[in-house]
């Protein structure tokens, strides 16, 4: 039913969550997972300083990618990994659309600071935009 899942993670609790769920998922449905993370780039300006930030936080992200590569592997469950850059909502959306999958899992909140909305901008704009089904992880 689900055989290839798109997995956001920005790295937060909540995000650890969903891809507990998403491996719990893929491996009862022989899914394949493909996990995605979104290096945003605000930074604007295309100096050699912002080149470093950048290429900086991939190097962090791929390390944090490597990590759930290894607990899907200690789960039997296919996984693939991807960095992106851009903003995440719309990295995740596009991305969906192209390679067409059959869900895409991610948490309610992330690493943001502003804890006071129930759902975090990235979860609710893919929620809004997606055109496939979306499981946001509590
Ligand atoms: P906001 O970013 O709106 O201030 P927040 O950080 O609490 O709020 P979101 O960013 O919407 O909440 O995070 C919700 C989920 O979206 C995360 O658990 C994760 O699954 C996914 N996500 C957020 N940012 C990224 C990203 N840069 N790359 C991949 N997935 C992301
Ligand atoms: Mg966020």
């Amino acid at each position: 039913m689900f055989s290839k899942i798109l997995v956001a993670v920005d790295g937060s609790e909540s995000a650890d969550k969903a891809f507990d769920r998403a491996v719990f998922l893929a491996a009862r449905c022989g899914s394949v997972l493909d996990l995605v993370h979104v290096v945003q780039c605000e930074v604007g300006g295309d100096s050699a300083n912002t080149f470093e930030i950048i290429e900086q936080l991939k190097e962090k992200a791929m390390s944090m990618l490597d990590g759930y590569k290894v607990l899907a592997q200690k789960n039997g469950v296919p996984i693939q990994v991807t960095i992106m850059q851009g903003d995440p909502a719309k990295v995740i959306i596009d991305t969906a659309r192209a390679k067409k999958y059959d869900l895409i899992i991610m948490g309610t909140r992330g690493r943001s600071a502003f804890k006071e909305l129930l759902i975090g901008s990235v979860s609710q704009k893919v929620m809004h935009h997606a055109n496939c089904p979306v499981m946001v992880v509590r």
